[in-house]
């Protein structure tokens, strides 16, 4: 199985697993016989293929209405960031895509959430499918604690049943892609946690780019880094573009700047301007997106 037909599961075991060609049609496949059955795809070989589309897409707490209608597209090999005052549902919006939203009590969604044709909210998808296709890194770096640098890149690995003998392999070439090789290649045994706060930042990017995912949400990546951590990870944006379709949310509206093809301003839940970075900073369509990129408010 190439890169380009990937699956995502269905939830039932009974159906056919979805693939899609390049040309993005539907068909059936054979379904994988199980765990240990997953073809390895070298992180080197890996290209930003998938575009994400949300549509219409709302998002509930209770009664909390945080995410209003909103249709936004990540496309392949370019980097779209999402900027906004501190509570406008940035990091609500980018949890639907992954399906984490559901994992809230009292929280609910609905609208589609698009990876190329398939829907990642259909109740046919499977959502361990989702959250491999759809990898994400947090504001705080978060490597499992009682981890080694190694078993922390291999977790998802073995969790999605890669052969044993493959796993040596796919963790280096992850943390090479993380740009952290260097920095551990004698020390893979040693805790994650020994590691600085941008090397653990790029461990888990490592560990995210391990399952190889189509899809990388970062969620205010850089918040907890000094500025030197803060460069190799907007570098390592750059970088990984061309493998994976990139979306960034990020409060910090020079690093959307420095690391973004296409930006898209949020307000209140909702989506008012979205397109290429430059012109959203020097010429914005709206004036609530000119006051905000003016630093008027927020
Ligand atoms: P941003 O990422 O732009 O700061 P959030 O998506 O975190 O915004 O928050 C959007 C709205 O959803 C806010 O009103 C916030 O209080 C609410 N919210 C966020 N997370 C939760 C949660 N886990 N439980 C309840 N309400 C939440």
């Amino acid at each position: 199985m190439n890169y380009e037909q990937r699956d995502l599961k269905v939830a039932d075991p009974e159906e056919q697993t979805m693939s899609r060609s390049p040309g993005g049609e539907e068909s059936p496949m054979e379904a994988p016989a199980g765990p240990g059955t997953a073809q390895p795809r070298p992180i080197e070989e890996m290209a930003a293929t998938r575009h994400v589309r949300l549509e219409d897409l709302n998002a509930y707490y209770g009664d909390n209405h945080a995410v209003r209608g909103v249709s936004l597209s990540f496309e392949p090999r370019r980097v779209t960031a999402i900027i906004g005052p501190s509570g406008c549902g940035k990091s609500t919006m980018v949890r639907c895509v992954n399906r984490m939203h559901e994992e809230i009590p009292g929280a609910r969604s609905d609208g589609r959430v698009l990876l190329d044709d398939v829907d990642l909210h259909s109740s046919s998808v499977d959502v361990v499918s989702v959250r491999r296709a759809v990898g994400m890194v947090f504001q705080k770096p978060n490597p499992f604690p009682t981890m080694s640098i190694f078993d922390n890149v291999a977790s998802g690995l073995r969790f999605t049943g890669t052969a044993k003998g493959e796993i040596t392999d796919r963790v280096s070439a992850a943390l090479e892609a993380a740009g952290l090789w260097d920095e551990v290649e004698g020390r893979l045994s040693s805790p994650g946690m020994s590691l600085s706060g941008g090397q653990q930042q790029r461990l888990c990017i490592a560990r995210a780019l391990a399952v190889e995912p189509d899809v990388l949400l970062m969620d205010e990546p850089c918040s907890a880094l000094d500025p030197v951590a803060t460069l190799k990870i907007e570098e390592l944006i750059g970088q990984l573009k061309d493998r994976v379709t990139i979306a960034v949310v990020t409060h910090n509206m020079q690093q959307a700047g420095r690391v973004a093809d296409t930006t898209a301003f949020m307000l209140d839940g909702e989506v008012i301007e979205v397109g290429p970075t430059d012109k959203m900073f020097t010429n914005p369509d709206d004036d609530r997106t000119e006051q905000y990129v003016t630093g008027k408010f927020g």
